[in-house]
């Protein structure tokens, strides 16, 4: 039987320790300070900014959602963005996402300074980010972050391991690529082109499936022969109506050695990322 790894005692650890670095922080007459931009009404976007928005003032940082009407003119946009960038009291500064149509074109990664740039999108914090970095230099993209915190506190160490991570997209599968090939693992990135994909997953030690398909991973994709760890990110309702992952748990649990489950797993872990990149820009900005 797969043992769980379950978010709730990594982000417990790492909210006491954020705890107490923004305490410090404090201390020394800087509080972080985080500021995110809501375009209209759009009901998750405004549960997951007010979630964010708990999330800080619980460790001790200041966070504001500034919420524009839906109907909001680009210049005014663009110019509320500007003055957030250049103000030396504002730390970290996202966009919530997704922007309604008139907006959708502006590549929002870009507009935020790197250095405030708390989602980890921006040009200069990915090319850290290939360029071998691990999180150093670069304010690096959330849930993958996340993710390696979780292998981390669960002491695996990816040198040398063959990982199979699937889903290409520039929030999970690409960025995460690239972090644990910096910890000297072997990547292999599938996607929906894949061929043969089973062969693929059954040769790794560890999968991560980003796909955004309900249950789609089942006990077919690995191997008797190896004590696999599989790595859900995916955020789906099955036909039920219930929430779970791309991989179906109750299929797999005997045939893996450890597994994220689905709620409380990888999706917690992403508001705890975004808290260490306020406070690690809050840091890196004061002693610059
Ligand atoms: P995208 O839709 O951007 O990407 C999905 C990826 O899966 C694509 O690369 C696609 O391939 C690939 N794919 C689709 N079908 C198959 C298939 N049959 N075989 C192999 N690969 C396939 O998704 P995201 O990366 O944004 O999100 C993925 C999942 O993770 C979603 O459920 C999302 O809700 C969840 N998520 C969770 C987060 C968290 O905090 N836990 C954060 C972000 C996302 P191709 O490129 O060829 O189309």
């Amino acid at each position: 039987m797969a043992t769980l790894l379950k978010a709730a005692p990594i982000s417990q650890q790492i909210v006491d320790d954020l705890t107490e670095e923004c305490s410090n922080l404090k201390k020394k007459g800087c509080t972080p300070n985080l500021k995110v931009i809501l375009v209209g009404e759009h009901p998750p976007s405004v549960i997951y900014t007010r979630n964010k928005k708990k999330f800080m003032e619980n460790i001790g940082a200041e966070c504001e959602i500034i919420k524009l009407p839906q109907d909001v003119k680009e210049d005014e946009f663009l110019k509320i963005i500007n003055e957030l960038s250049e103000d030396a009291k504002v730390h970290g500064l996202f966009v919530q996402l997704p922007l309604p149509k008139h907006l959708d074109h502006i590549d929002v990664g870009q507009l935020v300074p790197p250095q405030k740039d708390v989602d980890g999108f921006h040009a200069q914090n990915l090319y850290q980010l290939m360029k071998g970095d691990k999180g150093d230099k670069a304010l690096l993209p959330c849930t993958p972050k996340g993710i390696m915190s979780m292998l981390d506190y669960a002491d695996i160490d990816l040198n040398g391991k063959n990982v199979v991570v699937i889903g290409r997209s520039m929030i999970v599968g690409k960025p995460l690529s690239l972090l644990m090939t910096n910890a000297n693992a072997t990547v292999t990135l599938c996607h929906s082109r894949t061929k043969g994909l089973k062969k693929e997953t059954q040769k790794a030690d560890i999968i991560v499936a980003a796909i955004g398909k309900a249950k789609f991973i089942d006990s077919s994709f690995l191997s008797p022969q190896k004590d696999q760890v599989l790595i859900d990110v995916g955020i789906n309702h099955d036909e039920n109506g219930k929430l779970c992952g791309d991989i179906n748990e109750e299929d797999v649990s005997q045939s893996c050695a450890l597994l994220t489950p689905v709620p409380g797993g990888v999706g917690k872990m992403t508001i705890v990322s975004l808290g260490q990149n306020l406070v690690a820009a809050a840091k890196r900005q004061m002693e610059n």
